[in-house]
């Protein structure tokens, strides 16, 4: 098959970074040193989740991947259940809604 991934393709790509390796590496260091100060506030930028746990802007994502943020959640809607009746409510509001539609269709 013929393609971007074909093995000729990829032999041809890995012997361009092999022979620009240190072209690379400049334009690593210069786009580091140009944009340092933006790069560091957005990696160390301390951001608070919805779950409560404190890091940093660039690893949220990550963390709300995690089992910690989860339990967290489960937690907390457990614990408050004003949030847990506010969650149900929405939920109940979209299957009436889908009712509705499904009604209409029918
Ligand atoms: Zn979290």
């Amino acid at each position: 098959m013929e393609g971007k991934c074909s093995v000729e393709y990829l032999e041809k790509a890995k012997a361009y970074r092999d022979t620009h390796k240190e072209e690379a590496k400049a334009y690593r260091q210069k786009y580091y040193a140009d944009n340092k100060a933006y790069l560091l506030t957005y990696l160390l930028k301390p951001v608070t989740c919805e779950c409560g746990f404190e890091c940093a802007l660039s690893n949220l994502k990550r963390h709300q991947k995690t089992r910690i943020h989860a339990k967290r959640m489960v937690k907390d809607i457990i614990e408050k259940p004003d949030l847990k009746q506010l969650k149900l409510k929405t939920k109940i509001e979209k299957l009436e809604k889908q009712l509705l539609e499904l009604k209409s269709i029918l």
